[in-house]
């Protein structure tokens, strides 16, 4: 089990009485000693691996844990939970789905109730993240999202609340299982999606551009300035812009790979409907590459580490096919 920091391990300063806020302070170990139910039956090793709020994380963060779980699994572990903050789960999570292509379990979990509240959620999400990572039946699931008794697969799943412990969901397939009294009922097992290898170098930086209501393209006119190596374009609906941003939209897709998502956070990309200026159509004929049913920072992840990998052009269309 590796902790990464976030609610889950964020308690007041020592002796600081609550005023100053609570930050990431506890380690795997002290984790785990809360957790009842946690009865020994599971052989843990507990890392403290790093200890931050998890929008400070990485992907040089990620790529490091991901060589460590490897070595793990080489080592004999059954599987592995990471336990981090829920901001970026939704992205973290699927770095590691991409990266990681054994069978074993890899489950991460958090908590959105910090330790010094009410009924803090840490020692559940935990107990369970732990019973899905030893679970046979979650082998060959890719990587996993356990909270609120719920089980998400990375490719699928978003944070959707500020504070609700039910804030996990996957808008567009559901949970792919749960957990009932300590039991793991696995409902759906998705294709496992092609392993992208760990780029040897640093990520390529790629922007993520959100279109709203009367959006006169200025940034997209400049973020071809900025040295990004790829941008990932939130757009209306199903595929949709104003039509006077599709000039620069096209300049950017000839010199950079720009992925064409949604900003509604569930869907697929539309491919085949609209014709008009701005439509889907009309952007995937001027090279944009449709993200399939990758919200925008899912796609910003895959992107990012197919371009780290030095992938071109036909090779992250290829690979945006497959999701
Ligand atoms: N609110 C966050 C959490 O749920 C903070 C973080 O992501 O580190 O852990």
């Amino acid at each position: 089990m590796f902790s990464l920091g976030g609610t889950i391990a964020s308690t007041e300063k020592p002796g600081g009485g609550g005023g100053g806020g609570v930050a990431p302070r506890l380690g795997a170990k002290e984790l785990l000693e809360g957790v009842p139910g946690l009865d020994g039956s599971v052989g843990l090793e507990a890392v403290a691996f790093r200890r931050c709020p998890s929008g400070d994380l990485a992907f040089e963060d990620l790529i490091a844990l991901a060589a460590e779980i490897k070595a793990r699994f080489e080592a004999g572990a059954a599987g592995v939970v990471v336990v981090q903050g829920t901001d970026t789960i939704e992205e973290t999570s699927f770095v590691l789905d991409l990266l990681i292509d054994a069978p074993n379990p890899v489950v991460v979990t958090g908590a959105m109730r910090n330790p010094t509240l009410a009924s803090p959620d840490g020692p559940a999400n935990l107990l369970a993240a732990v019973q899905v990572a030893a679970s046979p039946e979650a082998r060959g699931l890719g990587c996993l999202v356990v909270l609120n008794d719920e089980v998400h697969a990375a490719r699928f799943v978003s944070k959707t609340h500020t504070t609700s412990p039910a804030a996990f969901r996957s808008m567009t397939a559901g949970p792919v299982g749960w957990l009932v009294e300590g039991r793991l009922r696995i409902a759906l097992r998705p294709a496992p999606l092609p392993a992208v290898p760990v780029p040897a170098g640093p990520v390529a930086p790629v922007a993520l551009l959100t279109m709203c209501l009367g959006d006169d393209g200025r940034l997209i006119e400049r973020v071809g300035a900025l040295g990004y190596a790829g941008v990932v374009v939130e757009a209306f609906g199903g595929g949709h812009v104003p039509a006077r941003t599709v000039a620069a939209l096209e300049r950017l897709a000839a010199t950079v790979p720009v992925v064409l998502a949604s900003r509604t956070g569930a869907g697929d990309m539309l491919q085949a409907t609209y014709g008009f200026p701005g439509s889907e159509r009309d952007l995937i004929a001027r090279g944009l590459i449709p993200a399939g049913f990758l919200d925008g920072p899912k796609a910003r992840v895959l992107l990012s580490l197919l371009l780290g990998n030095g992938a071109g052009p036909e090779q992250v269309r290829t690979a945006f096919a497959k999701v």
